[in-house]
This record gives structure tokens, C-alpha cells and sequence, in this order.
């Protein structure tokens, strides 16, 4: 591999971050390489989201660096707005806008941010909402969508703006169990696309099936990080190993 190639996509070096007196992320250094698949994994309140918040700057940090695509991030206005356009986010919640039909929900960045026209946005919508299954729900508002429908919609959205990297902040937590299955597809999809993910998941089969790496959390800190065999098999650490028995 060259050496351009194998930059990272997203790069952590030394990140610290404290709420008042809690050490939420302790001198984490993460790399994740272009089309690499990651899974956060670890307990509530370890700083999961922390972490995916911190890089598309929903969180700011108070020491370390953190870069997309070999820049660090930007602190505010054009450039912060294009970042957060290239880092791709779903969160648990689907924050569509209501009032707005799927398509509509769809198009309204591409048109604002990348400037495209109303009719490429709108082919571009159509072809992703076909992508996630949800072609038929293009002019539906988002409460006459299930759940798993929303979050496709919410995972189109976010596609649209063309990401280099997709943050998932368990995706399918508030999801009915019978809905969970259609939205990991859809990711696992993304992810054999060659996608550069990071996944904050409960669903070890997802991070079983479709991870490169998975990196256990605990504390603020990253404790562990192995392929998933390795990690689901024989975790090296006794955190790692409790928090799996709990889990599975
Ligand atoms: P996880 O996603 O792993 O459950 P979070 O990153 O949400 O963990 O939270 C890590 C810790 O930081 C938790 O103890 C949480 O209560 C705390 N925390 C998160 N956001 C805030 C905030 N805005 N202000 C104060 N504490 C927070
Ligand atoms: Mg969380």
C-alpha cells in the first residue's frame, strides 16, 4: 500500500474530553481506515456517543486531535457545515422532519449544502430511497412510516450528502425487534459497499457479521480493539469479558 492509501478516514490522536469532573473520553487514539468497518461496543455511559458526537464536532474536545480525510476538523461556519455534511450521522432517534414528506427529508441538504438542482436531487433521492427499500414511501410523511422505514429514510438522508464516513449511534435501539433486522441490512449493505463505518451497537451479531474491527469501550477509555472473531471468542481483557457475559 501506498502511503496516501493508507491514510486514515477518520484519525483520533490523544482525545480528551471531561464533563465537569467526569473524564468521558481518556487520551483515545483511533484510527479507521477508508472502507473499514468499526464497531463501538461497551457499557452505557462508557462515552460511546461521546466519541461519535466528537467527530463531526457536536461535541467539542479539550485536547487531541481529530481529523476526517487528513483535516482537522473545522471550528465553525462553511467549513464545519461541509464537514458535517461529509460525516454522515444516524442517531437512535430518527430526526426527520415531521413536516416534511420522505423525499422532501431527502433533498433538502443536497439542494442547501451541495447546491445540487431540483431535479438531480430529486433522482438521486428516488435512487437512494430505492437503495434502503423505501422507494414507495417518497411522498408519505414520516409518522405514516414504521419505525424501521423512518431510520432507512434517516440512513438515505444522510447518504445524500454524498458522506466519506457514516456515524451510527445505535441505530436500532428504539426500534420494535421485529424492525431491527431491515435496518442492519441496510447497513451491512453499506458496509460490503465498501463504506468507511463507525457502529455504536448492542446487536453482536451485526458487529459479529459485518464488523473489520471491533473496539470495546469502558470508562471513557478503549480497552480492547480485535477483529470480531477474536474479540467475541476470546476477549484479552477481564472489562471485555464481563461486559460480554452480560450481553450475550
Ligand atoms: P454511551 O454512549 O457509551 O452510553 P455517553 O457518551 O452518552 O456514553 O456518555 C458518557 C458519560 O458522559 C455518561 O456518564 C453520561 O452521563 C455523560 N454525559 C454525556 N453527555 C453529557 C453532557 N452533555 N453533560 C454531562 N454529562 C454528559
Ligand atoms: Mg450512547
Amino acid at each position: 500500500m501506498t502511503a496516501v492509501d493508507a491514510r486514515p478516514m477518520v484519525s483520533l490522536r490523544a482525545v480528551d474530553k471531561h464533563f465537569g469532573d467526569l473524564h468521558v473520553l481518556q487520551n483515545i487514539d483511533l484510527d479507521v481506515a477508508e472502507r473499514e468497518v468499526v464497531v463501538v461496543v461497551g457499557p452505557s455511559g462508557s462515552g460511546k456517543s461521546t466519541l461519535c458526537r466528537s467527530i463531526n464536532r457536536l461535541e467539542t474536545i479539550d485536547s487531541g486531535e481529530i481529523r476526517v480525510d487528513g483535516e482537522l476538523l473545522p471550528e465553525e461556519g462553511a467549513p464545519l457545515a461541509k464537514l458535517r455534511a461529509e460525516v454522515g450521522m444516524v442517531f437512535q432517534s430518527f430526526n426527520l422532519f415531521a413536516h416534511r414528506t420522505i423525499l422532501d427529508n431527502v433533498t433538502l441538504a443536497p439542494l442547501k449544502v451541495r447546491k445540487l438542482g431540483k431535479d438531480a436531487a430529486r433522482a438521486q433521492a428516488m435512487e437512494l430511497l430505492e437503495r434502503v427499500g423505501i422507494a414507495d414511501k417518497a411522498h408519505s410523511h414520516p409518522a405514516q412510516l414504521s419505525g424501521g422505514q423512518q431510520q432507512r429514510a434517516a440512513i438515505a438522508r444522510a447518504l445524500a450528502m454524498q458522506p466519506k464516513v457514516m456515524l451510527f449511534d445505535e441505530p436500532t435501539s428504539a426500534l420494535d425487534p421485529e424492525m431491527v433486522g431491515e435496518v442492519l441490512d441496510v447497513m451491512t449493505s453499506l458496509a460490503k459497499e465498501g463504506m468507511t463505518m463507525i457502529v455504536v451497537t448492542h446487536e453482536m451479531g451485526f458487529a459479529r457479521r459485518a464488523a473489520d474491527r471491533v473496539v470495546f469501550m469502558d470508562r471513557g477509555q478503549i480497552v480492547e480493539q480485535a477483529p470480531p472473531a477474536q474479540f467475541f471468542d476470546s476477549p484479552a481483557t477481564a472489562r471485555a469479558q464481563s461486559f460480554l457475559a452480560s450481553v450475550l
